[in-house]
This record gives C-alpha cells, structure tokens and sequence, in this order.
C-alpha cells in the first residue's frame, strides 16, 4: 500500500521530533508492507521566514493531496510581536479549519514506567487508558452574537445538529477500534444547548448498537477523572467542556513531552504532539520524541486502520521507558539520561525485538 503525508517540521524542536517520527514511520511502515511518499513543507516562522506567510497556498495545496498531514510544533520569541494574522499560531489555526477538522482526539494514557511521576496515586492511575474527543469548530467559540459593552458581555453556545451528529458518529467509529464504550459528557441539566446534544447523541447511537452510551455532566466527569479514570474508554464532548477536560486528561499522565494528539475531519487527519516548538531547548537534541512517536501510533490506528502496528508503537514506547530511558522532562533519580537521538534509536531497536518475537502476520 503506498500512502502519502505531508510533513509539516515547523519551528523549534518541531523538526527534530518530525524526524523522530519519520523514522518510525519508515520502520513500523516497512514491516506492515506500506510505502510512505513523504512530502516536506514549511509552515509557520519557518514559512513566514521564507515566504512572508506562515501558511502558504501551496502548503495548504499539499495538505488537500495527502492523505495525512503530520506536523511538528511551530511558534517562537522571534515571531510573537507580528500582526496576529502572521503569527506561526495563526497557521495552525487555518490549516485546520481548512482541512474541516472538527474532531480532536487526545488519548490520556499511562506508561507503567512512569506512573510514580503522577501527582495522581499510582493505582488509582494504574491501566488508565481513555481518549478525550473534543468537538473543535462549534460550540461557544465560534457562536454569535459575541461581545462585550460597557456593562456586559456575551457569548453564544450554540450547536447544530449536523455538528453533533458527525462528531457522535466519530465518537463511536473510534469506540468501535477500542472498547466499545462512548461517555457523552453535558451540562443537561442546567443548558438547553446540552439537552440538544444528548438527544442527538442518542439518536446517533441507534446506528451503533454494539457501542455503550452513558451521560455524565460536565462537573461529574471533571471529578471523576481525578477520581477513577480507568473508568473511561471515549469522553465525547462539546469544544469549551473538551478544552478543559482534555487538559486534566493530559496532565495526569505526566509530561507535555509525552502527550499525543490527532485532529480529524471526515477527509482529512492531522497529527500532532500536544507540545509547542519548546524555544528554550530547540536544536540542543534535548526534546522528548515520544510525544510525536505516540501520534505515529495514533495515524497507524486511526488513519491507516492497522492497530496491530499501533500496538508495536505504544509496545516499544512502554519497553523503552521501562529500561529506564529518559530526556531530560521526564528524568528522575536512578533513570539514564538520553538525548533525543538516542531515545529514537532505542524505539526502532525495541520495534524491530518486539516485532521479531511476535511476528505480527499482515
Ligand atoms: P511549549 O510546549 O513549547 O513548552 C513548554 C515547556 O515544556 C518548555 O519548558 C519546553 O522546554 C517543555 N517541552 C515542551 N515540549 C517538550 C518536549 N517534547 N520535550 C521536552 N520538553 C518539552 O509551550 P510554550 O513555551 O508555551 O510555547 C512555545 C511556543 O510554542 C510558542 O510560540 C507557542 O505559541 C507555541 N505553541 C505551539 C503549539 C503547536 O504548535 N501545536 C502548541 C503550544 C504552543
């Protein structure tokens, strides 16, 4: 099979963790008999630097031909004074509006080697393993009438059904590659807008009889996921609710450098590390890659539709982290302290173990 991604390095440590990526794509890619076309693009301060735009038409063009879109990180001191339509930010914001990316998915997922460095007990975190699906172009962001006055000011959360009813379906297609079970997360009992969204969800459902719908309010689940979160396969949720949820998600899993995402639309993906371009330690060979390698594994089950290969991924992530491996944001007393380079390395050569011992026939 030969697919095509667009490679999208950006700024800082972006071009360093896309090669990161790259590499395993390459590796895991070879074993499952997929040959992958990359083709490399500026986006971004790099972009604004050679073009004056940090998302330029023929970037944009690439991206509509592909058939995922991996980016780096990109932002940077140098470009943060620029009118705010030149900002690299700025890029990244159209790019996924222009590729109708209403889906994010953010996976809260333990690593066993890392479970100690939670602020979270370890086993009430122990096997925890859900994703937070967020929907990323509706909801009180964009509603209007918007604005403020002298004595008020106003937003409007408002959905259509159209925008409920494809992220429920995403909601549970997605559930369907997992365990099976969606948490529709609201504020029914307080908003209309809610109320709307839980109908739809389970009018939606009905199409999907094998996958378990439950309702939970907003301020329920924000609890619960500090409370038991291996109760959870797929949080779906609105943009605001989403927003907040997934940042709890992620951070009780550990460090930013470790925090995979993908945005998906219904013909376009776009993966990407949670991270920004990290100027502090850009081109010192210092980023943590595992972040941008776990949404490697995220393309490979999501996109490509081969979770055995995603399982190789998250399997060498695990094995490496559990030989002690570390960068620098997540070292502790007793780990060894490597570089980016050589954290990459040891995951191809964890892969290419994990693979010889338990051929995985394609
Ligand atoms: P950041 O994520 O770049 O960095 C925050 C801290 O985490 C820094 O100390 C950094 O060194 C560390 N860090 C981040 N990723 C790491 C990794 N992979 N390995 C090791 N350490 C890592 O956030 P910031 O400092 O607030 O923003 C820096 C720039 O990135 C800004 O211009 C911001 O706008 C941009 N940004 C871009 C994205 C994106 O491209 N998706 C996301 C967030 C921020």
């Amino acid at each position: 099979m030969n697919y095509k991604v667009v490679l999208l390095p950006g700024d800082g440590i972006g071009p360093e963790v896309t090669n990161a990526a790259v590499q395993v794509l390459k590796n895991v890619g070879s074993k499952f008999q997929i040959d992958f076309e990359f083709d490399e693009k500026l986006i971004g301060g790099a972009s604004y630097e050679a073009f004056g735009n940090p998302l330029t038409d023929e970037t944009l063009d690439a991206c509509y031909k592909a058939d995922v879109v991996f980016l780096g990180a990109v932002g940077g001191y140098k470009w943060e004074s620029l009118p705010h339509e030149l900002k690299p930010e700025a890029a990244l914001l159209k790019l996924r509006k222009s590729l109708g990316l209403y889906a994010n998915v953010r996976p809260a997922k333990v690593y066993k080697a890392l479970v100690d460095g939670s602020t979270l007990k370890s086993d009430v975190l122990e096997g925890t393993d859900f994703i937070v699906l967020r929907e990323l172009t509706g909801g009180i962001y964009f509603g209007q009438p918007r604005g403020y006055d002298e004595s008020r000011g106003w937003n409007t959360m408002v959905y259509d059904k159209n925008e409920v009813k494809r992220i429920a379906q995403k909601a549970f297609e997605l559930a369907r590659l997992r365990n099976k079970q969606v948490t529709s997360v609201d504020k029914a009992n307080v908003l209309e807008v809610s109320q709307f969204w839980r109908t739809i969800v389970h009018e939606v459902q009905k199409d999907f009889p094998d996958v378990e719908l439950k309702d939970m309010y907003v301020d329920n689940a924000a609890m619960q996921i500090v409370r038991s979160p291996k109760q959870f396969d797929i949080i779906l949720t609105s943009n605001l609710f989403g927003d907040i949820l997934s940042d709890i998600a992620g951070m009780i899993t550990g460090s930013l450098g470790m925090l995979p995402s993908a945005s998906l639309g219904n013909k376009y993906a776009l993966y990407e590390p949670v991270h920004g371009s990290a100027p502090d330690i850009a081109g010192q060979n210092k980023a943590n890659p595992l972040a941008a390698i776990a949404s490697v594994a995220m393309m490979f089950h999501y996109s490509l539709k081969i979770p055995k290969a995603a399982e190789l991924v998250e399997e060498a992530i695990e094995k490496t982290l559990a030989q002690g491996l570390r960068t620098a944001d997540i070292f502790s007393e007793g780990c060894k302290l490597v570089s980016t380079d050589e954290m990459t390395e040891t995951i191809l050569k964890n892969i290419n173990t994990i693979f010889v011992e338990n051929p995985v026939v394609v």
